[in-house]
This record gives C-alpha cells, structure tokens and sequence, in this order.
C-alpha cells in the first residue's frame, strides 16, 4: 500500500483524468509515470513525501521540491 501526502494526491488528481472518464477500467496509480516529476532545485526524483511550493503570483502556480531544504534554496536563489 502506497501511502500518499495531500500535495501528492491533489497533484495526481490534477494531473490525471477523471475516473468516470475512463468507465471501462479501475483508475490505477501509475507510479512510473508519476516517477517523472522531478524536484525542481536539484532535479532529483520525487518522493513520496514532497514539499509544494505555492505562489499564486507565479506561473505555473505549483513548484515541486523533495525536500524542505531544496525548496528554501529554490526560494532563495529566486530572491538573489
Ligand atoms: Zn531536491
């Protein structure tokens, strides 16, 4: 059993169909696809467990870091 954060399931949600979209199957998880989002500072692999960075004034809205520090360097090289 996967356990999944909120980011990640709100992140899955937006980034996949609907499941009455696809009536013939059972809407799967599919790690490997998801395996392609990678941290946006050192370019790592995402975990499981990732930090979201939200800034409305910004596009695209989301930045995804896998870890809280990478997500304050992002922040702070944006700043220099
Ligand atoms: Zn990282």
């Amino acid at each position: 059993m996967i356990s999944m954060s909120d980011d990640f399931l709100e992140f899955y949600i937006n980034t996949h169909p609907a499941p009455q979209a696809m009536p013939d199957r059972m809407p799967k998880i599919d790690v490997k696809r998801l395996d392609i989002k990678r941290c946006e500072f050192c370019n790592k692999p995402l975990p499981k467990k990732f930090k979201v960075h939200v800034n409305i004034c910004q596009e695209p809205t989301k930045h995804r870091f896998c870890s809280r520090e990478c997500k304050e360097s992002w922040c702070y090289g944006f700043m220099n």
